[in-house]
Parts: structure tokens; sequence; C-alpha cells
């Protein structure tokens, strides 16, 4: 009887600390570089940008439990995403998304939709851009990149640091990497670096090593801060909220403290500046609402 009970509390345990545990830290010293983002930015020369415009290329559906510890089996509705800024004197492009071959075996739903005119949207945008880069490293953010049709044109656009181009091997096709992509030089993305009038880059590894964080402010004074993956759904920063464990060990190599750390961040973030617009990367009715409140454009231009 005793072993029974010591196993089920073994088992209780266990689940707790898997599946339902996505607590934070409640002080945190962690602190976003905001304030040398946006020193980079008043410093800054030139017109700012005059849109930020979203592309939705593929979604699919999955418990919000995943995203969300704890026992949430409503969908959340994920987005694949790119963000185009609309320069004063040319374009930066943010986020990859996958391409159809990816899409197809990593989709979770039969609700999943994959937009080939957003595809060739967001690349035609990349080939036409001062920049393209990524908020990190993972498949659904840059396979986009390593798939797409024409490295040779794409390449000179592409500014990524080491650990994400180390990444695009292991996301390429049957044929290997393209040799375009096999000689890229790293970019140092090692601190906040400004990236053109109103668009400041900066690191914040946690979710990957080559995780970063984007501050961009519009010519009506809007600020937006791109935060990629450090949460999947806004609901993890209005709740200060993580990820099950269980999802982190076995699908990606998060360093889980780091991350719990800018959660809390984040969501004392979001209630010192309320009208900051943080955008994470996947989530859909978040990304839905900000374009019908006209706060993004939607698909690229
Ligand atoms: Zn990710």
């Amino acid at each position: 009887m005793r072993i029974i009970i010591s196993l089920v509390l073994l088992l209780t345990a266990g689940a707790y600390w898997f599946i339902l545990d996505g607590s934070t830290p409640a002080n945190t010293d962690y602190e976003f570089p905001l304030a040398e983002m946006r020193e980079l930015i008043n410093d800054s020369d030139g017109p700012l940008p005059t849109a930020l415009n979203l592309e939705i290329i593929s979604t699919d559906e999955a418990p919000l439990l995943a995203a969300h510890a704890g026992l949430h089996f409503e969908a959340f509705h994920l987005a694949m995403t790119s963000f185009q800024v609309k320069g004063g004197d040319g374009d930066i492009i943010i986020g990859g998304a996958m391409d159809k071959t990816l899409y197809e075996p990593t989709k979770q739903s039969d609700n999943a939709t994959f937009s080939d005119a957003g595809y060739r949207r967001m690349l035609d945008a990349m080939l036409a851009s001062d920049a393209t880069l990524i908020t990190h490293e993972h498949i659904d953010h840059l396979g986009g990149i390593v798939r797409a049709p024409d490295p040779a044109a794409l390449a000179p656009n592409l500014m990524l640091s080491a650990p994400q181009i180390a990444a695009m091997a292991v996301l390429a096709g049957n044929d290997g990497l393209a040799a375009a992509y096999k000689t890229l030089a790293p970019a140092d993305l090692s601190s906040p670096r400004l990236l053109a009038p109103g668009v400041a880059v900066a690191p914040t590894p946690g979710h990957s090593p080559g995780s970063q964080i984007f501050l961009i402010r519009t010519d009506n004074g809007q600020e937006y801060l791109l935060i990629g993956d450090i949460v999947w759904a806004m609901k993890n920063i209005k709740k200060a909220w993580g990820r099950p464990r269980l999802l982190q060990y076995m699908f990606f190599k998060e360093d889980r403290a780091q991350v719990q750390r800018q959660v809390r961040a984040l969501h004392e973030l979001s209630t010192a500046e309320p009208s900051l617009i943080l955008l994470s990367s996947h989530d859909k009715d978040w990304l839905d609402g900000l374009v019908a409140a006209k706060k993004l454009g939607k698909n690229f231009q």
C-alpha cells in the first residue's frame, strides 16, 4: 500500500512538474535592453518607418496547454508569420516562416492552412528588402528562407548571426544546403544594434541561442517589440506563466530558467508600458486583432 501511495504521489508530482507548472520567478532581475535600443533609435537620422505589415504564411491549431502550462484543452490558433518594416529609405523583413515542404509534415491540425500567395509575397519582399532577419533559428522562422526557390538571389539580403546560420543545414531538403548559404558571412548581432532609422535589434538568448528582439518605432510614434517565441501565447505574458517542461525537453532545448525570467520581465513591461505593442510570432488571435485595429498592415506591400 505504501508503495502504491508513493507511486501515485510520484506520478502526481511528475505530472505537475512536466505539464502543469509554468511558474515564473516572482522577482526577476532580467531586463530587456530597451533603454539602449531606444537611445539608438533616438540618435538615428532619417525618416522613421511608415508602417509595420504582417504576412501570415501558414496557420495551425494546438491545445493551449502546449503554449501555456496547465489543463488548457481549448484550441490555440497558431500563425507562422513574417513582418515587413516599411522604411523611409528601404524595407526590413523579419521572420521566414516555413515553406510548403516543411509545413506539410509538421502541421498538427486538420484545420491547418498554407498560403502560397503569402509565401510568394514574403519572398518577393525579402528579395526587395534592404535586409532580412529572423527572431530565431527554429524551423518555423528560418525554414522558409532555407527552402526558398532562389537562394543565390536571397543570400545577399540575409543578415543572420552565427548560431542562426549554424541551424540552416538541418532544415535543408534532400539536396542539402544551397551553396549560396554555405558561404554566408555571419552578422555581428551580439549587442544592441541599429538596423535602420526606427529599427533596433538586441540579443535575448534563452528560447534558442540565436534569439533576439526587435524594437520598431513608426513615424506616428507607435512602438512595437517583436519578441519572437519567448512566449507563443500572449496569455503567457498576461499571467506571467510559461510553457510546460515536457515540451521544452522533448522538442527543443530551451534555457528554461532564462525564458521564465524573460516571461516575467515581459509581464512587468506590459504593465509598465501598456502602449508598447508586444508581438509574439505565433499568437494568431492577438495578431488578427491588431490588424483589425489597424495597428498592423494586412499582408506585405
Ligand atoms: Zn521557436
